[in-house]
């Protein structure tokens, strides 16, 4: 390896972001923390900088930069604001690597400027390329951007897959692609029982400690249904080449299945710093302070077909990559606006899915072809989601 990187984190203070300081703080030689970022948590952020020393940290607005700026008076660290110093440290000329670690569509903007300044991009933020797919996969191509899964499942494939690996499947002998899934908090729960979730038994998972959106999204299994898409656009595989499975105890990532009948699988204990360390340090291996799988103690791996019925985001994700265009962004925002709703309380658990279906049914499929079509069609179909969750629970 050449030398120290200097490493950008965008939601420096959220699950991921702490696990990468987590894994990059192991290997000060390798890495330098050159600018993080956070929405909220100030005091966190400070505490942060403190630490790690960063050049650079971003925050929402000017009231927050006073505060941090008032904790941080003994700190060379320059303190930038909004979406614009977002972006100015994703495209820094100095920053080697990014880290993508915002949640939802808020990090599409600075992740796509890190692609379109060729950056080394480990994407965690897969909203980002749920919604503006082929957009980013060309700054991808045109800037020679090298594009890192930190998703378990996708990390996982992008380890079964030879070192060679182009971007067709078919010339590499791949048949399928597996995603597992942990089936979430609710996975055997009965129906009835879904009715009245609140928010913090869906933010309960197994396996994974998370943030509160995505914790949202594995227990109706639109995470599942957004990893579809993104494994889309990663490996260049079809809907029917993807499949999920379900897999309680979340040891096997994912697999890979070749056309000769061998399915080579990435196994680890859950812990988002396996993946994380892979692609810091890619194509090389460094400790990641994550323990030894402990086969024999676990004793088995169980595997079983996910109901589509029960949880009805899987097709929807199906649906949205098949229809193109415009419609995963929709599947997207949608999802996000109805997450929210069922923090805030306004809307149940099962009215999530039926938000979104009924969203993407009212917005038929439109072409995608710059990011204002992409913004375009999130912020309508934000206003459309609004619109259901009030007509469901405005009624009497
Ligand atoms: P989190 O909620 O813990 O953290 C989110 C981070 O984004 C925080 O630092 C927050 O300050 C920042 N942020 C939120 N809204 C913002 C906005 N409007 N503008 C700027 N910054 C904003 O979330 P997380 O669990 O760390 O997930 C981050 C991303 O990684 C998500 O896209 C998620 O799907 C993905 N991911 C997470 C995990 C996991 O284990 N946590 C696994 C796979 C993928
Ligand atoms: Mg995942």
């Amino acid at each position: 390896m050449s030398g120290l990187q200097n490493l950008a984190i965008l939601g420096a203070t959220g699950s991921i972001g702490l696990s990468t300081l987590d894994v990059a703080a192991r290997h000060p030689q390798r890495f330098r923390i050159f600018a993080l970022s956070a929405n909220e948590r100030i005091d966190e952020l400070a505490e942060l900088c403190l630490r790690h020393q960063p050049r650079y940290a971003v925050v929402a607005q000017a009231v927050q930069a006073d505060a941090l700026g008032r904790r941080l008076k003994r700190c060379a660290t320059e303190i930038l604001i909004g979406p614009q110093g977002l972006e100015r440290i994703a495209a820094h000329a100095e920053i080697d690597c990014v880290m993508a670690a915002i949640v939802g569509a808020a990090g599409l903007v600075p992740t796509l400027a890190a692609a379109r300044a060729g950056k080394k991009l480990l994407l965690a933020n897969k909203e980002a390329l749920v919604m503006a797919g082929p957009i980013f996969m060309e700054a991808v191509r045109t800037h020679h951007a090298t594009l890192l899964p930190i998703d378990s499942e996708h990390n996982a494939v992008l380890q079964c897959l030879p070192d060679s690996f182009s971007g067709d499947l078919g010339s590499h002998g791949v048949r399928r692609v597996l995603l597992t899934a942990s089936g979430g908090p609710f996975r055997d729960a009965a129906l009835e029982r879904l009715q009245s979730v609140t928010p913090d038994e869906a933010c309960a998972h197994p396996n994974w400690v998370m943030g509160r959106k995505i914790s949202v999204d594995s227990a109706t299994m639109m995470n599942k249904a957004l990893e579809i898409i993104e494994a889309h656009w990663l490996f260049g595989a079809t809907p029917e080449q993807i499949e999920v499975v379900i897999h309680p105890q979340s040891v096997v990532h994912s697999m890979v299945e070749y056309a000769d009948g061998s399915v080579v699988a990435q196994l680890g204990n859950p812990d988002m710093r396996t993946p994380i360390a892979h692609a810091l340090a890619y194509p090389e291996r460094i400790e990641a302070g994550v323990g030894s799988l402990d086969l024999c103690r676990l004793g088995r791996l169980d595997f079983a077909a996910p109901d589509f019925a029960r949880f009805p985001a899987l097709g929807l994700g199906y649906r949205a990559l098949k229809e193109g265009g415009t419609s995963p962004a929709t599947l997207n925002a949608a999802n996000e606006v109805a997450v929210r709703a069922f923090l805030e309380r306004r809307l149940p658990f099962l009215a999530i899915t039926a938000v979104i279906e009924a969203v993407m049914n009212e917005l038929r499929p439109r072409p995608l072809a710059s990011l204002d079509d992409v913004l375009d069609a999130d912020a309508t179909a934000r206003r459309h989601a609004e619109l259901q969750i009030e007509a469901m629970t405005v009624r009497p």
